[in-house]
């Protein structure tokens, strides 16, 4: 266990970004906090609930995947050494998922480990939730880690940081210069935080009773078309979500030849699952706004024992239209009338 001033995360992050890309959270110029490169933006000290998590970072919105054309297939594999500070707790187990996600059946996904291997994780764990669409204890998670992987973990003690290491890069990030020795009276400081932190009240207690409906098929399909009605396609819910990884593939002419890239994309496309031949197994919006739905509280649950919501609540953030996983979590727990699926 060591401390870190918090006079001193400024310069920490300077020091760590002359030999790996920083991200911090960061004020933009129209007030916006993103989690940016350091520089990008103002660092001010918040860490806040980010729009968007690490996973702009892990898996960015536009990525090179090869380079192809004249007899010649050149792979892309960025890894630039990164160190992200200010995960939150929720975001570190959406990493955790989706580490498991993309070696699934052991088929590996080369782009995403490239970077995942080159990405220190700096979590600063939550004294309380930080907005009130958090959700995270609902779907099995807290507001510091025990058990997920990471690499250092931050408790917010005030005036400083209580700094816990949970890797050897983490290990080797307590022991620059910018840590100091914590000692008995940090050690009670932090047994209380996480004290309190666990008996933090949060909202969405209805997400066990939803996936119960949802594993027993009593969630029909009018159900769903009658939300997606107003569901606007604009894919919001799922860009922002630090677990959806649904991606399409581009191929751009160049003067050396082809770029293949993906980029992200959104199960609440109709375009997503439109085949070649024309036909679309997901005809409406209602049978889309089910999908993403059941993935994540129903086949996730099923095939992982967890479910794919790590509830930071972000898409109800974002949803113009009031379908994020909170309203759709309440409208499942309302359903009377039962028919299966
Ligand atoms: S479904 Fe919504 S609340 Fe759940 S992890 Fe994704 S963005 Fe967060
Ligand atoms: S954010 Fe709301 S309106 Fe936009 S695609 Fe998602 S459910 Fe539809």
């Amino acid at each position: 266990m060591k401390i870190l001033a918090k006079e001193k995360v400024q310069d920490f992050l300077r020091g760590m970004n002359r030999e790996a890309q920083v991200y911090c959270p960061q004020r933009t110029e129209n007030g916006d906090m993103l989690l940016l490169p350091l520089g990008d933006g103002t660092y001010t000290g918040e860490v806040g609930k980010a729009p968007f998590s690490a996973k702009t970072v892990l898996f960015p919105q536009t990525e090179n995947l090869l380079l192809f054309g004249q007899g010649t297939i050149t792979k892309i594999t960025e890894h630039e050494k990164t160190i992200v500070f200010g995960v939150r707790p929720c975001d570190m187990r959406a990493i955790a998922f989706t580490d498991r996600f993309m070696r699934r059946d052991n088929l590996v996904d080369p782009h995403y480990f490239a970077r995942r291997y080159a990405v220190t994780c700096i979590v600063v764990a939550c004294n309380e939730p930080p907005s009130e669409t958090c959700f995270c204890k609902a779907t099995g998670g807290e507001l510091f880690l025990t058990d997920i992987p990471h690499d250092v973990q931050l408790f917010d003690a005030g005036s400083y940081f209580i700094a816990m290491a949970g890797s050897e890069r983490g290990k080797a990030i307590l022991g620059n210069g910018f840590f100091d020795s914590a000692g008995e009276e940090d050690r009670q400081k932090l047994a209380a935080i996480e004290e309190r932190a666990a008996h933090a009240g949060m909202a969405t207690n209805g997400v066990q009773s939803a996936t119960e409906k949802l594993l027993a098929n009593k969630v029909d399909d009018s159900f769903w078309e009658l939300l997606a009605e107003r569901c606007i396609k604009c894919g919001g819910c799922t860009y922002v979500c630090p677990t959806c990884t649904c991606f399409n593939v581009y191929d751009y002419p160049g003067d050396a030849g082809y770029l293949r890239c993906r980029n992200w994309d959104a199960c609440l496309f109709s375009g997503f699952t439109r085949e070649t031949s024309g036909h679309n197994p997901r005809t409406t919006q209602g049978a889309r706004l089910a999908r993403r739905y059941e993935h994540k509280l129903k086949f996730d649950l099923m095939n992982y024992h967890e479910t794919g919501c790590v509830g930071c609540g972000r898409c109800s953030d974002v949803c113009p239209v009031g379908l994020g996983a909170i309203e759709i979590i309440d409208a499942i727990n309302k359903v009377q009338e039962s028919r299966k699926r």
